[in-house]
């Protein structure tokens, strides 16, 4: 290959195109290289869900606010359809809205406002109205349909700023100006590898030091049995126990215990509820949390039956019925939402390590190339 590139980046989800774009938009000539034909990781399988409240207080929430500032103004120019806006969260137990009224008195609450069991009717008419005590309203978020979404921001990247696409291509060594891949070696003065969950092809020792490990979870697409409009993604009380901006508030506490007692098989599974809706009017609705160094490819049907339990519990549509399931899996680490590390001066790993890169991915990409080329 004679071509020379200022960036090679490894991987070609959402990851990986973020650090493209904030490279591609510094002038800087790109590559990316990916193993698969087609864009087949966590980036094509999560809710497409770019969430800003609820992220962890600090730089989760600053970097998610910056993302999605760059989610809506990319989204346009790349055909990304915005199938919708705003996240509401329904509570149903008084113990859930103490959570939300402390959430909101925080810098956090900023673009948030608490809603009455009436107004967050207005919102999402399809809410369950029998044993809902109020909800939280957030405008930041958006939603994209990410199975779309991704291979459309990597043609816009490839048309509007000339990133160059190889596929099909594993990178085997990161030795600037060398890139080793099974398509031969490829020239470029610097690199971020953007592995997703694959810990063991490039720098395992140096991942590995993070404590690294996967997170399997289960998918569904529900056709709402009913036109419908959602107006906003939904989140329940589950999710006030596992996203850090509210779980970390001490008020969480009190709700936890209570759905310890009340919902601990749904807890045991990492159940919690988001349900977000499609151009066809279908619902994506999850998801569960399994641990393991090799999850196993199994989706037993009693965890889709909590989420569905949680789904009817929040969202009064009797007659949706489930068309289509999957998993997906993503890079986890107890102690760390993400890192980027310098295995040498021209040379960084960017990994997410938690499920919030759709949310975050855009920021850490423009950090990570203002430190590459500053
Ligand atoms: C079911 C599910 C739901 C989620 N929900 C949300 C959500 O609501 N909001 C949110 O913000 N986040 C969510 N996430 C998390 C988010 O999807 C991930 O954090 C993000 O997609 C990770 O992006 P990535 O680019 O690192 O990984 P991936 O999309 O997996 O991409 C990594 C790429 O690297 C390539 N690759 C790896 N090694 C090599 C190599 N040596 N050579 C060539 N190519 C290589 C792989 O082929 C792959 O294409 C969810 C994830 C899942 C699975």
């Amino acid at each position: 290959m004679t071509t020379s590139y200022d960036l090679a980046v490894v991987g070609a989800g959402i990851v990986g195109l973020a650090h493209a774009l904030a490279a591609a938009r510094k002038g800087l000539k790109v590559i990316v290289i990916d193993r698969d034909a087609q864009a087949n990781g966590a980036s094509i399988r999560n809710f497409g869900f770019v969430t800003v409240t609820g992220q962890e207080r600090g730089d989760c929430w600053r970097r998610a606010m910056r993302s999605r500032d760059v989610w809506a103004e990319i989204a346009p120019k790349a055909g990304i359809r915005v199938e919708h806006r705003g996240l509401v969260v329904a509570a149903r137990r008084p113990e859930a809205m103490t959570v939300l009224e402390a959430f909101i008195a925080t810098e956090m609450g900023e673009g948030c406002r608490l809603a009455t069991p009436a107004e967050a009717l207005g919102i999402v008419p399809a809410l369950k109205a029998d044993g809902l005590v109020g909800a939280l309203h957030s405008s930041h978020e958006i939603r994209v349909e990410s199975r779309d979404a991704i291979p459309k921001l990597a043609r816009h990247l490839a048309e509007a700023h000339g990133v160059t696409f190889l596929r099909d291509t594993v990178v085997r060594a990161v030795e600037p100006p060398a890139i080793e891949t099974s398509s031969g070696t490829i020239r470029a003065e610097a690199a971020v590898v953007c592995p997703g969950d694959d810990f063991l092809t490039l720098f395992p020792e140096r991942i590995a030091a993070y404590g690294v490990t996967k997170c399997k979870l289960h998918m569904m697409r529900l056709k709402p049995g009913r036109d419908l409009q959602l107006g906003a993604a939904v989140m329940s009380d589950l999710g006030l126990v596992r996203y850090l901006g509210y779980a970390a508030l001490p008020e969480a506490a009190a709700l936890k215990t209570r759905l310890v007692a009340e919902q601990g098989p749904h807890l045991d599974n990492g159940v919690h509820l988001i349900v977000v809706q499609s151009a066809d009017g279908s619902l994506v609705v999850g998801d569960s949390h399994h641990y393991g160094t090799t999850p196993d490819p199994f989706a037993p049907e009693a965890v889709d039956d909590l989420i569905l339990d949680e789904f009817r519990a929040v969202l009064d549509l009797p007659q949706a019925a489930v068309s289509e399931r999957w998993t997906g899996i993503y890079a986890s680490a107890a102690d760390r939402l993400m890192f980027v590390d310098t295995p040498s001066a021209k040379v960084r790993i960017a990994m997410v390590t938690s499920g919030t890169g759709a949310s975050t991915a855009f920021a850490i990409g423009e950090e990570t190339i203002g430190d590459l080329f500053p």
